[in-house]
């Protein structure tokens, strides 16, 4: 989609700092990070939200769990602990329509969310 900004960074039109890239996903630091490290995993492709995955997605939504996983190991999380966070439309927080999965870690995250 032209104007979505991650289908822009997907596509090397807006600068990110680049975490991980396959054909299918990408993952970028948070522009505005709520922790230490805040890292965003996105399918390349534009879906909207989680409500639009279809069941030729499951492969890209298993996928992206792995990438969580090494990712999580990567950024040193994986013993401490960390958190994956979905937000889906409005009132669950949901800013940018290109869905997106938040890696959170480095801190003491509370529950419940705001
Ligand atoms: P949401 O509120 O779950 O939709 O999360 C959207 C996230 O995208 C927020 O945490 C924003 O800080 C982040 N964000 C928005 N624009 C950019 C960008 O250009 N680069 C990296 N992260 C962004």
């Amino acid at each position: 989609m032209s104007d979505c900004i991650f289908c822009k960074i997907a596509n090397k039109e807006m600068d990110s700092e680049i975490v991980y890239e396959d054909e299918n996903i990408i993952a970028f630091k948070d522009v505005n990070p709520q922790a230490p490290v805040h890292l965003l995993i996105i399918p390349k492709k534009h879906i909207e939200s989680v409500m639009d995955f279809e069941d030729k997605d499951s492969e890209l939504i298993s996928k992206i769990f792995f990438v969580a996983q090494k990712l999580a190991q990567e950024f040193d999380v994986h013993e401490s602990g960390f958190r994956i966070v979905n937000n889906c439309g409005k009132e669950g927080g949901q800013t940018v329509n290109h869905v997106h999965f938040h890696l959170l870690g480095k801190r003491s995250l509370t529950w419940p969310p705001g």
